[in-house]
């Protein structure tokens, strides 16, 4: 799913990695791989010229977050304008006051209305809803008969039309009456939802529009859901548009989108018509289904897996008064001491869990491994240790001898290896942080992670 589109951008932020700040020109640069991307990717112009620019005045702006680097703000600005081009909330049905609930199911034929009445119908069932399907295609052959198997399969009965009108294309059959029938059929025998398959065409045309409206006005639906094919590109645009002047919906249906590697319609379609995209279909079986998270998909398109929640985390462990210090150190050419090294470890503490940590780290060989070595009680014993040392011999760890690293040990309940192991330990990350110092990373944040 997205599987091109995810690709290209991050690209595109990978090539900001390492940059310890991003002029207007960089900034210039990645928005115009973005826009790039986003047609490539057959997304509505409006919507990328909205898009674009939102994250250009925010990337410019004054959203300086300390917690994060250049590149790590501009994946969390364009995770956040994702989540708002595709909706923002999550949208749940609206029930009726006074059941049935009527959802009326509307699309071009082909786009998968009766899979997904099928897959709607077998959902609720499972949320303890009674639904009721009723097949009101009585143009496309066999449509009433796939929506009874669709049916079964789902445990749901199918309300269909007079005998005539099943197995066989009968372009006189009035499914008008039928949808009337059907809901009053609901209403009878107490099924709280009602959800209504209407025929399609294979393009958008009046006489289309004119039946599904004349079912819209009899059946009065809480719900008219656009049932759209995520395959179609650029005409899922058009489509949408004259279907909402033609009918008019509350929500949209994606379909196909296991087949959808570029995202073109989920990316347009709310910011074409204003309708939010509901739920998304994502195969043939009835279980491929779900409800539409707009922030779950942004996640999904920008392939971070939970790295925007390590990077939340990040930015909450971060202390920022420390980190100014430890700035304010390295500019002034002062060597990174044992207390600062006990700091980090402390910092890398506050951030939860090693191991659920390590879970949300795409792509990070090397610090993953580190990290996997990382006992968190080690913590406990690097906090005694140095606090089981002088002020004098914090700051120049030089001067410990085989006597004092002795006492110290002592001190803290642990062995003479265990302080020697940190102090070797220690030397490297002095190492790295004069390391750091010509090639400019993040101070306070673990080496690599930023
Ligand atoms: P309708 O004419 O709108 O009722 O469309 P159908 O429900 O008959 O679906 C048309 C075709 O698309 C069928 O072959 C379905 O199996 C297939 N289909 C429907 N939804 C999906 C989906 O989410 N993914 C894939 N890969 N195929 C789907």
């Amino acid at each position: 799913m997205f599987a091109t589109l995810s690709d290209r951008l991050t690209a595109t932020f990978r090539s900001l990695r390492g940059k310890g700040r991003l002029s207007e020109a960089d900034v210039d640069a990645t928005i115009r791989e973005i826009r790039r991307a986003l047609l490539d990717a057959d997304v509505a112009v409006p919507v990328v010229r909205q898009f674009t620019g939102a994250i250009r005045e925010r990337a410019l702006g004054a959203e300086v977050s300390q917690a994060l680097n250049p590149g790590q703000q501009v994946v969390k600005i364009v995770n956040e304008e994702l989540i708002a081009v595709l909706g923002g909330e999550t949208r749940r049905l609206q029930f009726a006051k006074n059941p049935p609930t009527v959802v009326l199911l509307a699309g071009l034929q082909g786009a998968g209305k009766t899979t997904l009445a099928g897959k709607l119908a077998r959902w609720l069932r499972e949320q303890g809803h009674t639904p009721l399907l009723v097949a009101c295609d009585l143009q496309r052959p066999n449509a009433v008969t796939q929506l009874k198997v669709v049916g079964e399969r789902a445990g749901v009965p199918v309300f269909a039309p007079h005998p005539g009108a099943q197995g066989e294309a009968d372009d006189t059959a009035d499914p008008v009456p039928v949808a009337r029938a059907g809901v009053e059929f609901a209403r009878e025998k107490q099924h709280d939802i009602v959800i209504v398959d209407t025929a399609g065409r294979l393009g958008v045309d009046e006489v289309l529009m004119k039946q599904a409206a004349d079912i819209r006005d009899a059946t009065r639906p809480d719900e008219i859901l656009f049932v759209l094919d995520a395959m179609i590109g650029q005409d899922a645009v058009t489509t949408a548009q004259a279907f909402q002047e033609g009918v008019g919906f509350t929500g949209v249906v994606l379909t196909k989108l296991d087949g959808d590697a570029r995202g073109g319609a989920a990316l347009s379609v709310r910011g074409v018509t204003g309708k939010p995209v509901m739920f998304a279909s994502t195969g043939e079986k009835l279980e491929d289904f779900e409800p539409f998270h707009p922030d779950r998909m942004a996640s999904r398109i920008l392939d971070m897996g939970d790295i925007l929640t390590l990077i939340e985390q990040a930015e909450k462990a971060f202390d920022a008064e420390q980190a100014e210090k430890m700035a304010a150190k390295l500019a002034a050419d002062e060597d990174f001491t044992l207390e600062d090294f006990l700091a980090q470890m402390s910092a890398l503490k506050n951030m939860g869990s090693m191991k659920s940590l390590l879970k949300m780290l795409p792509g990070m060989g090397e610090i993953r491994q580190q990290l996997e070595n990382f006992d968190e009680r080690e913590l406990d014993r690097v906090e005694a240790i140095v606090q089981s040392m002088t002020p004098l011999e914090r700051r120049q760890p030089r001067i410990l001898n085989g006597s004092r690293r002795a006492r110290i040990a002592r001190g803290s309940g642990t062995q003479v290896s265990d302080v020697n192991q940190l102090v070797e330990r220690f030397g490297e990350a002095q190492k790295m942080m004069r390391a750091m110092r010509r090639g400019g990373n993040i101070p306070g944040m673990p080496p690599g992670m930023a």
